[in-house]
């Protein structure tokens, strides 16, 4: 055997065994409370003002240290420990947002990923409710983010429970938009406020001719025609960033601003409560 093969069943048993470790340890974790929320900041594209954010899961594992979400969601689904942890998730930023208040800080949007198989449960509005209840958040400071894949196969039950968090005042964000089959017929048939374009299609945004930036042009054209706030995910150039702001895209959110960042960093830069692109200092935001 050469030592190619070597190193590459190596490499296939750490993540074996880190995966099977990691399926392991998870139940442990939610009830010693292993996680953390990091948020990255969603920017206005026109001057620079953080106009909210997004909570991003990280799990501080003794072993391992810092494990990113797409390591474990799925396991979390899989084992239905996602049903806690998104509890958890719910009930820090409601908590997070009742401390930012009293401490005087300029309240923003939130934005919290929920698993279909949370928001399709009968008791996930309920429970919402009651975590709104008890730290007295206004609903309008949290935006759930759904992917549209699984919500189609169970339409109907999708739409009640839309219906149902819009009605609360929470607003719905279609996270990783355009990748879905039926991108178009999602927004004829469910009532959003918001969609995140895929940062795959923001990253490939080379120049204004190639085939994705028509793709963003018109995504962005058709929500804005309906209402709908449009954020650009995964922006990382200063090109992509003029490419959006010419074509009016509401929102931007990318390595380009920040990375997702740990609550102390986050509650500096709300401090702040402006941005300025990484990599050149041409463009300079408004003061507000
Ligand atoms: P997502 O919701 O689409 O989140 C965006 C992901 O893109 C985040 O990765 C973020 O760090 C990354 N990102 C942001 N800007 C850039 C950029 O400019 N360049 C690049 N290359 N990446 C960028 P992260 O935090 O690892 O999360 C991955 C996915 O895991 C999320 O995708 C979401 O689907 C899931 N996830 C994260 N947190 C949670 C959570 O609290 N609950 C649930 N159910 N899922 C979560
Ligand atoms: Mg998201
Ligand atoms: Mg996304
Ligand atoms: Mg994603």
């Amino acid at each position: 055997m050469s030592s190619r093969y070597q190193i590459y069943s190596f490499s296939k048993d750490i993540s074996a065994y880190k995966k099977f470790m990691l399926e392991q340890d998870l139940r442990r974790a939610i009830q010693h409370n292993k996680f953390e929320l990091y948020y990255q900041p969603q920017i206005d594209a026109n001057d620079g003002i953080i106009k909210g954010a997004e909570a991003l899961i990280r799990w501080n594992h003794e072993e391992w240290g810092l494990v990113s979400p797409g390591e474990f969601i799925s396991i979390a689904e899989k084992n239905h420990l996602i049903f806690d942890l998104t509890n958890w998730i719910i009930g820090e930023v409601c908590q997070q947002l009742q401390t930012w208040k009293t401490e005087g800080y300029t309240l923003r949007p939130i934005s919290i990923n929920i698993s279909p198989i949370c928001f399709l449960q009968d008791e996930f509005v309920d429970s919402v409710k009651q975590q709104l209840a008890t730290t007295q958040i206004s609903p309008k400071y949290i935006v759930f983010e759904i992917t549209e894949n699984k919500a189609l196969t169970e339409r109907e039950n999708a739409k009640l429970i839309l219906t149902k968090l819009r009605n609360i005042g929470i607003k719905i964000a279609i996270d990783d938009y355009g990748t879905g089959y039926t991108s178009v017929q999602y927004l004829h048939d469910f009532d959003v406020d918001m969609i995140k374009i895929d940062q795959m299609f923001i990253q490939s945004i080379d120049d204004v001719n190639d085939k994705d930036a028509s793709i963003v042009a018109s995504l962005i054209h058709l929500a804005k025609g309906l209402g709908i706030t449009v954020v650009g995910e995964g922006v990382e150039t200063y090109e992509q960033l003029q490419f959006l702001k010419q074509k009016e895209c509401d929102l931007i959110q990318g390595y380009l601003f920040s990375k997702p960042v740990p609550l102390k960093k986050f509650k500096k830069m709300m401090k702040t409560g402006y941005l300025y692109p990484k990599k050149k200092a041409k463009y300079v935001p408004k003061e507000e």
